[in-house]
């Protein structure tokens, strides 16, 4: 059988469905393209905010109309958890809805194709790209008001760490350089498995059990969970990124209280200067929610003096968008799109200038750059490849664009020579030397 298959969301979603392919590879089935050409057609939805519920469901309406006699649609994940019978009347030509974590049995009700199953790792990648995620739990324990992910994956559970370093393992033997953590709560790693403090743990077992992964990065750190012995684990280990994402949501401690985040700024500027303390050249990334319920002009102005102080490298911008069965959605004090819309354009202005001056702080260091693309003629007449250091995500970040030779997959040293609000410019060390 072939199938096609459509992922919506975020990278915790790509790892799902990398899990998915992989049952579907064992059992013989291949991946289609084309939807045209395709058997069977799986949707893996995201239901996270109201935007990508919308997203979600035109995807599915979308590959319902070009559906023809004889093909499957099955629609799966996080949006589906919450509203599949929803989905199932409006859509009539769905074929079978699953929530979150059935993947087997969608590989079940496909069955084997002809021939016998094969046996194929733990571990799949959707591109060729030199990075690949590696989940290492699903589900939270924390109770942010604006969130309906504790209601659709339900508690946190880890990955053993044993699983998770033979995944490694696996991921390095197929090429993978970068293999960046991620959960919906990567600080609270192990907890449920009687771990104190077992992110630490596991990069620890990670760096000394899988030394050919040159690059490991850690996301979605929780505020104020950070550590000592983490960052000073950080700090230690070559392997580990001198990076961290931590999504901070806001900087006013009254809308972070109703947030029922972690309210106390105080405790947040403490744990980024042990971590700025620890690594100097350390890039932070955040993100902040712009409009929740009730935010006042005075928290507002909050968030972005906070923004000013703080000097993030990496700072992602949302709108809020009320999500229903949260508690934030029945809040009074809903705002208007249009202020949300002006405060999210005011937040990324002040940003730009900032990750623009960070950016710029980085022209002359000669950083080693994780080269993604194939190399290409820039004006038809210079080599170029583009990749990203180790202040850069994969898909959330910035990419550096260089001058010279060097195959995806490889770590070019790179001296940085220009620098734009998310850009980097660079050349390889013989680029510069030919120019100079
Ligand atoms: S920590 Fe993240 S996933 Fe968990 S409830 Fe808060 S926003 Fe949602």
């Amino acid at each position: 059988m072939r199938y096609h298959l459509v992922t919506l969301g975020c990278p915790k979603n790509a790892v799902d469905s990398e899990h998915l392919v992989r049952l579907l590879s064992q059992a013989r089935h291949e991946a289609a393209a084309d939807a045209a050409a395709a058997d069977v057609l799986v949707v893996n939805t995201c239901g996270f905010i109201d935007a990508s519920i919308k997203e979600s469901t035109d995807a599915v309406k979308e590959l319902a109309r070009g559906k023809r006699h004889g093909q499957k649609l099955i629609v799966a994940g996080c949006m589906t958890q919450l509203y599949g019978p929803k989905l199932e009347a409006e859509v009539p030509q769905v074929d079978a809805v699953f929530g979150v974590n059935q993947w087997e049995r969608i590989a079940e009700m496909l069955g084997p194709a002809e021939g016998e199953t094969i046996d194929i790792p733990d571990t799949s990648r959707l591109s060729s790209r030199p990075s690949a995620y590696l989940k290492i739990s699903d589900g939270c324990d924390r109770p942010c008001t604006f969130c309906i992910i504790p209601t659709i994956k339900g508690r946190m559970t880890s990955a053993p760490a044993d699983d998770l370093v033979a995944r490694a393992r696996t991921f390095a033997a197929e090429g993978v350089r970068e293999l960046v953590l991620v959960a919906q709560d990567s600080t609270d790693y192990g907890h449920d498995l009687g771990a104190s403090d077992g992110l630490a743990d596991l990069l620890l077992r990670l760096a000394e059990e899988v030394p050919e992964l040159p690059w490991l990065r850690v996301m979605y750190a929780y505020p104020g969970a950070v550590t000592r012995r983490l960052a000073r684990v950080m700090a230690s280990l070559p392997q580990v990124c001198n990076y961290i994402d931590v999504p901070l949501q806001h900087g006013s401690p009254e809308v972070l209280r109703r947030m029922k985040r972690p309210s106390n700024p105080t405790t947040v500027r403490a744990m980024i200067e042990l971590l700025r303390s620890e690594m100097p050249d350390l890039a932070v990334r955040t993100t902040f929610i712009v409009g929740s319920p009730g935010e006042t002009e005075a928290e507002f102005e909050e968030l972005l003096a906070f923004a000013e102080e703080m000097q993030f490298d990496r700072v992602g911008v949302f709108t809020y968008s009320p999500q229903a069965g949260t508690p934030a959605a029945a809040m009074p004090g809903q705002l208007p799109e249009k202020v949300k819309r002006r405060r999210y354009r005011e937040l990324m202005e002040l940003q730009q200038g900032i990750s623009y001056r960070k950016n710029q702080d980085q022209i002359g260091r000669v950083l080693s750059v994780l080269v993604e693309s194939e190399p290409g003629q820039e004006d038809g007449q210079w080599p170029i490849f583009v990749g990203r250091t180790y202040r850069d995500a994969p898909e959330v970040d910035g990419m550096v664009i260089c001058r010279g030779s060097a195959e995806p997959g490889e770590l070019a040293p790179v001296t940085i020579t220009g620098a734009g609000p998310y850009d980097l410019f660079g050349a390889s060390p013989q680029e510069i030397a030919v120019v100079g």
